[in-house]
């Protein structure tokens, strides 16, 4: 079991497979991003492969590929499939902006079925189109969730983050879409890893104001957690069926009960989304060391892990790589 020095145990591994993103979402990437990583410097699926093995032979239990945009990177559903025999991995996910789930969401569903889930930032096409930078991106994304819910990949989650004065007039909207039983709505606050630095704590839409929206119009019931790691506060409508989920990283951090660790398009090992400092393991994969020195490299890194993200406190700084290049 991977443990780090405060006593978490660490068994949600993120692997981000590509730096490259289809979508500029305003909370997130730069509408013109010129830093992208030449192909080289990005794992091979190969090494990703080899990567998620040593780690899952120390206890990682649960791998969610993202990115960028993870659908973008030829080559992804066969890794999906592979990633399912790799042996002691139990729940494999997978985070997309749905775009190209009409076209891949039936080779996923042969792959292995991961649960996916997709970012769905409003629901009204032209805001839609005005968050992510990208024309009739409402319209490909909603294809990509019936899709994903045609092709036996249900329950579909859609992930929301609120930003106040964009989309949080959205709340109970969304709110009635997690009425229906196959989809889970997963609403998240908005973080400090933008890259055109606009995140201010005043455009947060905090958890409670989120359950304070939905409350009068759908009496929330609460769901235990499965897990003390898990991230998102849960509930059930008391009136029947549907979930939904809060996470609120900034309102209510969880850093206390992190398991997770990520791993960079190029290799790098991350120990917290904010970590200042990241673990460079592509240079371990190749200058030809073998599975024991990555694993140890890795144990001594995990150690380290940061005891939290320090977004409420004076002394935050944000990290210098963005949420396009960490992985969600
Ligand atoms: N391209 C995929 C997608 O759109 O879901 C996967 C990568 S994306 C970086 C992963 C998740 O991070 C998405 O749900 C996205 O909404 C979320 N995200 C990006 N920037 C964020 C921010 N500044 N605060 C909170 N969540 C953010």
């Amino acid at each position: 079991m991977l443990r780090d020095k405060f006593g978490r145990e660490i068994h949600d591994l993120r692997i981000s497979v590509t730096d490259r993103c289809n979508f500029s979402c305003v909370y997130c990437k730069s509408a013109d991003p010129k830093n992208y990583f030449p192909h080289r410097d990005l794992l091979t699926w190969e090494e990703f492969l080899r990567l998620s093995r040593i780690l899952v032979g120390m206890g990682i239990r649960k791998i969610r590929v993202t990115g960028g945009e993870p659908l973008l990177r030829t080559g992804v559903v066969e890794f999906i499939r592979k990633l399912r025999w790799v042996d002691g991995l139990a729940d494999l996910a997978i985070t997309t902006n749905g775009y190209l789930l009409p076209e891949l969401a039936q080779e996923l569903a042969a792959a292995g079925a991961p649960r996916v889930t997709v970012s769905l930032d409003s629901m009204h096409p032209e805001k839609f189109a005005k968050i992510t930078r990208t024309p009739r991106s409402y319209e490909k994304v909603m294809a990509g969730i019936n899709a994903a819910l045609a092709a036996g990949l249900a329950p579909v989650k859609v992930n929301i983050v609120l930003v106040r004065g964009f989309n949080d007039d959205e709340i109970v909207d969304f709110a009635r879409l997690a009425r229906r039983r196959d989809i889970v709505v997963r609403f998240i606050e908005f973080m400090p890893l933008d890259a055109d630095h606009s995140w201010r704590r005043d455009l947060v839409v905090t958890a409670k104001e989120i359950v304070d929206a939905i409350q009068p119009v759908f009496p929330l019931v609460v769901i235990p957690r499965h897990s003390p790691s898990e991230t998102a506060l849960r509930y059930r409508f008391a009136d029947g069926q549907g979930e939904l989920g809060i996470i609120a990283p900034v309102s209510i951090p969880f850093c206390g009960q992190c398991s997770r660790i990520r791993l960079t398009a190029d290799g790098k090992l991350r120990t917290c989304l904010f970590s200042l400092g990241e673990y460079d393991v592509r240079y371990l994969v190749r200058n030809g060391s073998t599975d024991s020195d990555i694993a140890r490299f890795v144990e001594k890194a995990v150690r380290e892990k940061e005891p939290g993200h320090h977004i409420n406190e004076p002394d935050f700084v944000q990290p210098s790589r963005t949420m396009v290049y960490i992985g969600g």
